[in-house]
């Protein structure tokens, strides 16, 4: 062949080659493998993109935590932190729970910035604070920060890849600059309780309200642990003079006595 590689790269017949080998030829699904059926922007298969249970009542009205349907129809009524007045937030609410489809999704986006995924996640966050008016109704979206070091390291905040779109979506300002995370979380992969509480405290800071219209805020992360992380931004968020603090994440973690959250699998076990 006589003529330069890039030429032939521009050749627009070799382009419509090139788009054909990709569907014939497709990538494996990043998180389980299987080869993807469709073109898509998203490495991910829609079985494992219908994977994740999503969460839905009987749940906490305030905190989102779902309660196991033991039949006898069990209705929302305040989980016993909520009960104990434990959270800062007015309100949380995640997407699904944190399962083993759930895990891989948010690792894959953790540490690759593949934002048609996130995109993906944030059309089901914009179902999730459709669902629920005041949600919707606040004047800026903020994702949860990560500290300047962590920032550096990763190159970009995987909360914020998922809030953008959904700002966009909700037709609300994305307020990235309002609250700031001084400290990080520390690099040992388990926690305890006790632990999370220990080492979010006082780790964030906001600008004072002012600079923001009546200043209702909706948070955005990617999961819900033990609800530490949201509710140190929320003491922060309200020490700075915000009057309504609300929550989205993509995922919540169950206890363990809960059936969903006994059938978490480690990452690669199948
Ligand atoms: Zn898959
Ligand atoms: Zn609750």
């Amino acid at each position: 062949m006589n003529r330069s590689e890039e030429a032939d790269r521009a050749n627009p017949l070799r382009r419509a080659v090139d788009a054909l080998a990709s569907v014939l030829f497709p990538a494996p699904c990043r998180v389980c493998g299987e080869p993807l059926a469709t073109a898509s922007r998203i490495p991910v298969c829609r079985a494992c993109l219908a994977g994740p249970s999503r969460i839905e009542s009987p749940m906490c009205p305030k905190c989102g935590r779902p309660f196991p349907p033991l039949g006898g129809g069990v209705s929302d009524r305040l989980c016993r932190a909520c009960a104990l007045g434990l959270y800062h937030f007015d309100l949380a609410r995640s997407f699904a729970r944190y399962d083993a489809e759930m895990e891989r999704i948010l690792l894959l986006l953790k540490y690759e910035p593949v934002t048609p995924l996130a995109g993906w996640l944030a059309a089901r966050l914009e179902q999730v604070a459709r669902a629920e008016p005041a949600l919707g109704d606040v004047d800026c979206i903020v994702p949860v920060p990560l500290d300047r070091k962590r920032l550096r390291e990763r190159g970009y905040n995987q909360a914020e890849l998922i809030a953008r779109p959904l700002a966009k979506r909700l037709g609300k300002p994305l307020a990235t600059g309002l609250l700031r995370r001084l400290r990080s979380r520390p690099p040992k992969l388990k926690l305890s309780r006790r632990e999370r509480w220990d080492t979010v405290r006082g780790a964030f800071e906001a600008e004072a309200a002012g600079r923001v219209d009546r200043s209702r805020v909706l948070l955005v992360d990617d999961v819900l642990t033990s609800g530490a992380t949201l509710d140190a931004c929320a003491r922060a968020l309200r020490s700075a003079g915000f009057t309504a603090i609300y929550a989205v994440t993509v995922a919540r973690v169950l206890p363990r006595w809960e059936p969903a959250a006994m059938s978490l699998r480690e990452p690669g076990s199948g």
